[in-house]
């Protein structure tokens, strides 16, 4: 029986493994198949599949879209074993300037309130080869502890950067809708990411009505109990039931979310029911 991990990060987004060492990584990891679910783009996949060729790794393509509701990040992943539409990658594209535009409206208002910061210092803390759409609020934070504004990243958005915080903003985002009708249109299967970490189960219900195909019930931020209560909740509108590791690296020797294949699916059992949900 072969494992996939369905969710992963690599230098395409935030992740800190180029997606040749995160192939090599799940091969060593015994791993059958993995997805690769950057952050707004598959700029990682193509990348992957080949050194997927090489290390007998299934490649799974893949993304992580960040869209809003209510005022909170909700993560909608999109899985594509079949073609993807072109239009989607454009689509993301334009996501990512989204992310590029806030950076420039919160560096603005920090210039109102007399802490001038450029964005090349910004950029300057950018990792490994994570392209500019990834550079975001806490590499602002930690210019602003540099500059000693203030003493630590939390400081900074507490004050600063944080929901309230005196240089916040937000440009307007895709809904959680948006992304499970864009993923759906390009031929994709739209599962909700990480669903117990908001909070939120009657927004969980809604997004199913809204046209969700599946639920991340196992995810390292996930409680056995949460891991419970998606399985029965997917069971009920008869979701497929996905699970990943959110790996992104370790940074000082801790991994991030979840070690690679700390959370994994049946690939055989999935992949049949994405055959089924791309049939419908
Ligand atoms: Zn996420
Ligand atoms: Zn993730």
């Amino acid at each position: 029986m072969k494992r996939a991990d369905l969710h992963t990060h690599t230098t395409a987004s935030d992740g800190l493994y180029s997606p040749e060492e995160l192939v090599r990584a799940a091969e060593k990891a015994g791993l059958g198949a993995v997805a690769i679910t950057d952050h707004d783009t598959v700029a990682g996949v193509d990348r992957a599949k080949k050194a997927g060729m090489q290390w007998g790794i299934e490649i799974i393509p893949g993304v992580e879209i960040s869209s809003l509701a209510g005022g909170k990040e909700i993560h909608v992943l999109g899985y594509f074993p079949g073609e993807m539409d072109r239009g989607f990658v454009e689509k993301l594209q334009s996501l990512r300037e989204v992310r590029r535009k806030r950076n420039e409206m919160i560096l603005e208002k920090l210039k109102e309130l007399g802490i001038p910061i450029q964005m090349d210092e910004v950029l300057a803390k950018k990792r490994g080869e994570s392209p500019e759409a990834n550079v975001g609020r806490p590499h602002i934070a930690e210019v602003l502890v540099d500059k000693g504004v203030v003493t630590s990243i939390d400081e900074a958005f507490e004050r600063f950067l944080g929901r309230g915080g005196a240089a916040y903003c937000t440009p307007r985002r895709i809904s959680p809708e948006e992304a499970i009708r864009w993923i759906s249109e390009a031929g994709g299967i739209p599962v909700l990411a990480h669903p117990g970490i908001y909070g939120d189960d009657k927004l969980v219900e809604g997004l199913i009505r809204g046209g969700l195909a599946g639920l991340e019930a196992y995810h390292p931020d996930h409680t056995p109990e949460m891991e419970r209560r998606y399985e029965a909740l997917a069971q009920k509108h008869r979701l497929i039931v996905t699970g990943g590791s959110d790996f992104h690296g370790e940074r000082h020797g801790v991994p991030y979310h979840g070690p690679l294949g700390s959370r994994t699916v049946d690939l055989d059992r999935v992949e049949a029911l994405f055959a089924l949900k791309r049939g419908k």
